[in-house]
């Protein structure tokens, strides 16, 4: 009798399974399930309908599981969880073959049948590795951050998985925090059309397809407003900065479509966001209309008592009724409060009702059949897939392509970039050979010890043309308990045991043989990241004391520089010819850089966070308040009674937009198309660009405007637009933009988004260190 009906459910499972295909084909797939538009909507009640509450609460269940380590919890266990329907999807699990196995288990021994979804952090590529996503952002390139992410989908959706926790769209201003490397830098705006490039490129408008992922935009929210730069900190912000300055990326991930939300692990307005319902509810769902499904950050829910926010019982509810709907790695021995351990005891306590349960479990089911997995539980287990599609030559040169463009040249005195093919290049330091943090921070699918090191990129560039020489030079940090850090998750860098004089004599010896030094330098690849805040953000001492030796023999030095923030580079900046900031440009970096290195591809990389000078000066960044005292001189000088410090400048080192080029551009007079416009209206503004130097280059054309006066204290500057152009050498283009009065709007006091009459300032430049000198009116 059991049986029969067993059967009978999965039949229906089946059925409803079947239906699915039908409805897929004719939806908008871009819209994620609401009340009113679900499409889904009866075949979800209908599974509802037959499930235990044990059942209900396994599908917002998301242990960790598999050889990859995001967190210091892991599920046990997994497999009779499964079959016993307490498990709603699985991540960190890999291998096509594992996943097989375990979907089966669900589809197969469960009650109902259900199937697992897949997540992971494939952040910046699958096993095919584009640069980090800071250095992915510093080219500014909309349409190749887009296809970036299309691959990563392609490659990790042949592999078993469906879902992405991916784009990460925290704005951080402070590169103290190790997470910076993970994001897109300090602007809203940039920030915006990246996330809606990166959820585009994941879910393709069709998140059921087996070559796409649903996306996860995260953190929710202002994960990188973290006090002092410290990872987890608590975040404290006025409800202007927040809308103005912090939310706009989420937004865009939304307005785009994406598919799920992750909640962040701070709090906001004293509330943490996994449990705040104005933030997931009221703000999310109710004013932003997003209507998929969020998910909880690695056991932040069970953090939430460490917060101060009550037992296990009154976390759980407080995150229920926020409006969380999944619960990741809560499942875990050493974690004890969890949706699936607590919300029983919350409902007979009558904190929760079965009303709320059901609204979860409602949005996890749609987000599954939205990636299709009731139509075929198996579709992204498809071996031929795995065999074929990933890490494939076609990827792999578009990455190397990504790496090299994602490159920002900081200083290149005397031309000595780029390089020739001859004569005899010493290649220096620890990160010369290390293939396997060529990828960077967040990299867990990579294949890193395959990974391209700059020595072996360089070999394959040049042939027998170039003498290559090589030392280490150094190790990465003084302190080896800190490199050990620095190294891990399979990144380690084997320690050197000579004494470091004897490394730097050899480094020396080798770079006095040499027409040219190429210093490979700069942070190992989980000195950023997270849990990788640092307090002194210059590049390690151990590793300065080499380049200043090197700089002793009189030789050129190139300064290939590593890192996954912005750096301190004072002294370097002074007096190292040139500087290549190549961040980790993902698995094909040698050839990457060798690319840059050599001319084959011109850099045309621009930061999106402002570098400082110092870290006493963060946060620093470019779209700042004026305040009642600025500085009264442009030179930087100090003033009393001003806003500045009485033993450092104001301004940054190198500034939000900045990055050089092999070749010059010069920027005419920016024109207008009139002078004042109403609220209908549009202003053209534009501006001749000339390649004025030797070589044929791409430049990024920066739009800033200045709200000279508002009802509340506005930027000094706002990046409004960007255009990326080719020029040829000698060539001239007219670049312009277009601003209508959306351009012009900014939450008040009420958070109304309202644009403001009266006058503005604009410029177009080659960094956000533009003279803003024309003007125009807004009138009503
Ligand atoms: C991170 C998330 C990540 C998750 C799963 C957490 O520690 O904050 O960004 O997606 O782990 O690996």
């Amino acid at each position: 009798m059991k049986k029969l009906q067993l059967a009978k459910i999965k039949y229906f499972t089946l059925i409803i399974g079947a239906l699915t295909v039908l409805s897929c084909n004719t939806n908008d797939k871009k819209t994620t399930a609401s009340k009113s538009d679900n499409p889904y909507e009866e075949k979800v009640d209908s599974i509802i309908s037959l499930m235990t509450l044990d059942e209900k609460l396994g599908q917002l269940n998301l242990p960790a599981t598999g050889p990859i380590t995001t967190g210091s919890s892991k599920s046990t266990d997994v497999v009779s969880k499964i079959e016993e329907g307490k498990i709603g999807g699985l991540f960190n699990i890999k291998d096509i073959k594992n996943i097989y196995e375990v979907q089966k288990i669900a589809v197969e021994k469960s009650r109902l049948g259900i199937p697992l979804i897949f997540g992971m952090d494939v952040i910046h590529g699958f096993k095919t590795t584009f640069p980090i996503p800071l250095g992915l952002s510093a080219s500014w390139d909309m349409e190749m951050i887009e296809k970036t992410a299309q691959i990563a989908a392609s490659e990790a959706s042949a592999n078993g998985i469906n879902w992405t926790f991916s784009p990460m769209v925290d704005i951080s201003r402070d590169p103290r925090w190790g997470r910076v490397s993970e994001g897109n830098g300090e602007d809203p705006f940039l920030g915006s059309q990246i996330a809606k490039a990166m959820v585009n490129g994941y879910q393709q408008n069709d998140m059921s397809a087996n070559n796409t992922l649903m996306a996860c935009v995260k953190h929710f929210a202002l994960y990188g407003a973290a006090e002092a730069g410290r990872d987890y900190n608590t975040v404290d912000m006025s409800r202007v900065r927040m809308f103005n300055e912090y939310l706009p990326p989420y937004k865009a991930a939304v307005d785009a479509g994406v598919g799920s939300v992750m909640a962040s692990f701070n709090e906001i307005d004293g509330v943490p966001a996994t449990g705040n319902k104005w933030l997931l509810t009221d703000l999310l769902r109710d004013d932003w209309a997003f209507n998929g499904f969020v998910v909880s950050d690695y056991t932040g829910i069970y953090e939430m008592m460490a917060h101060g926010m009550g037992d296990e019982v009154a976390v759980t509810s407080l995150a229920l009724k926020a409006g969380l709907d999944m619960d990741m790695a809560g499942d875990s021995p050493n974690i004890s409060a969890a949706f699936i351990k607590n919300l029983k005891t919350a409902l007979d306590n009558g904190d929760i009702s079965m009303k709320d349960i059901d609204k979860a479990v409602a949005r996890v089911l749609t987000a599954k059949y939205q990636v299709g997995l009731f139509e075929d539980p198996y579709k992204y287990c498809n071996e031929e897939r795995a065999k074929n599609d990933v890490y494939t030559q076609e990827n792999r040169d578009y990455a190397r392509l990504v790496g090299a463009e994602s490159t920002v040249l900081l200083k290149n005195e005397n031309q000595i970039l780029p390089l020739k093919k001859s004569g005899t290049i010493a290649v220096i330091g620890p990160l010369a050979k290390a293939s396997n943090n060529m990828a960077g921070t967040w990299s867990v699918s990579t294949d890193h010890e395959n990974c391209i090191s700059v020595w072996d990129g360089l070999q394959q560039t040049v042939g027998n043309d170039v003498n290559l020489l090589y030392a280490k030079g150094s190790n990465v940090d003084y302190d080896f308990e800190l490199e050990k850090r620095a190294t891990m998750f399979g990144k380690t860098i084997p320690r050197d045991n000579r004494t470091d004089q004897q490394m730097i004599n050899e480094a020396v010896a080798i770079a006095k043989k040499s027409d040219v030094i190429l210093a490979t330098i700069g942070e190992s690849s989980e000195l950023s990241g997270e849990s990788s805040s640092r307090t002194d953000i210059g590049i390690p001492q151990v590793q300065k004391d080499l380049l200043n030796a090197l700089l002793k023999t009189g030789k050129p030095v190139v300064l290939v520089l590593f890192t996954g923030r912005p750096l301190t580079l004072v002294e370097e900046s002074e007096n190292v010819p040139s500087i290549l900031n190549v961040w980790f440009p993902g698995s094909e970096a040698g050839l990457s850089i060798s690319d840059v290195l050599f001319g084959a591809v011109n850099p045309s990389g621009k930061l999106t966070a402002t570098f400082p000078r110092n870290v006493g000066q963060v946060p620093l960044f470019y779209n700042h308040k004026n305040t009642g005292r600025p500085l009264g001189n442009s030179e930087g000088h100090f003033e009393k009674f001003k806003s500045n410090y009485i033993d450092a400048r104001n301004e940054p080192l190198y500034p939000f937009g900045y990055g050089l080029s092999y070749t010059t551009f010069k920027y005419g007079d920016v024109k207008l198309d009139k002078t004042s416009m109403s609220q209908k209206d549009m202003v053209t503004v534009s501006v001749d660009i000339t390649n004025t130097g030797d070589y044929d280059g791409k430049e990024v054309a920066q739009l800033y405007i200045r709200d000279v006066i508002g009802s509340i204290t506005r930027p000094v500057k706002e990046l409004k637009g960007f255009q990326k152009i080719f020029l040829k050498k000698g060539e001239t283009k007219t670049v312009s933009f277009t601003l209508s009065v959306e351009d012009l709007k900014f939450y008040n006091t009420n958070i109304d988004f309202v644009a403001e009459p009266g006058e503005f300032q604009v410029a177009i430049g080659t960094n956000s260190n533009v003279e803003l000198n024309k003007t125009f009116k807004l009138i009503d």
